[in-house]
């Protein structure tokens, strides 16, 4: 048995963020009575604020925006699309969105088998980028905790994914060595290409068959064929 330490990825590895931001922008919608309001279903709703939250990611990511203005600016401007300009409203909204999302508990198809067979057999660890109050949340929500025995926070550290220094901290802390630890994630650079520069093994989960343009360790497109390979 070549790994002794399996370190996982949380969001859109196992925990289905996609499904869970469904859930909640639906509960949101409802709770807010958005059909009243905009005159709009749903659907309508969600569609458009996908497609307004995602431009105002790629601001925040290069720093053009704070996360505060993104928070409340994406429901804002979907108001507007809809005639209904309401700065306090969307605010509202946004700490809902915030505060909700981690208490959902969709997880891919064969997450909790999987772990229960790894467990006997390996170390799990989790590194994830993100806030260390929502992950954890999500963690003891969607009944995740118990399989692991390290989680590595970006927050918790000075470094997120793809830093080689977030890698390295995790393998200290876990007590692991590189030879014998894979990565297994779904983001080709922050998984994938991050693990690989420090010169761990990794496991791709590309559930959307995408085109990597290099070749990860392993592939694969669900859950369940990570036991073929470990
Ligand atoms: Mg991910």
């Amino acid at each position: 048995m070549k790994y002794k330490h399996l370190f996982f990825d949380l969001d859109r590895t196992l925990w289905n963020f996609e499904a869970n931001s469904e859930e909640v922008l639906e509960d949101m919608f409802n709770k807010f009575d958005i059909t009243t309001l905009a005159c709009i279903d749903s659907q309508e709703f969600i569609d458009n604020y996908r497609e307004i939250n995602h431009g105002l990611w790629a601001k925040y990511r290069v720093g053009e925006i704070t996360k505060e203005f993104l928070s409340t600016e994406r429901f804002h401007a979907t108001l507007r699309l809809f005639d209904v300009d309401n700065f306090g409203l969307a605010k509202k909204m946004g700490e809902f969105y915030v505060k909700e999302s981690p208490y959902k508990k969709q997880l891919f198809p064969g997450t909790i088998e999987l772990l229960e067979k790894l467990s006997n057999k390996y170390k799990l660890h989790i590194i994830t980028n993100g806030f260390s109050e929502v992950q954890y949340i999500k963690l003891e929500q969607s009944k995740l905790s118990k399989y692991f025995t390290e989680i590595i926070i970006s927050e918790e550290t000075d470094w997120k994914k793809p830093s080689p220094e977030i890698f390295h901290y995790a393998m200290q802390k876990a007590g692991a060595i590189v030879e014998e630890s894979i990565m297994i994630g779904d983001d080709l650079k922050a998984d994938i290409k991050g693990a690989s520069e420090v010169g761990m093994d990794q496991i791709w989960v590309n559930f959307d068959n995408t085109y990597a343009g290099f070749k990860p360790t392993y592939t694969v497109d669900s859950l369940m064929q990570i036991e073929e390979i470990l």
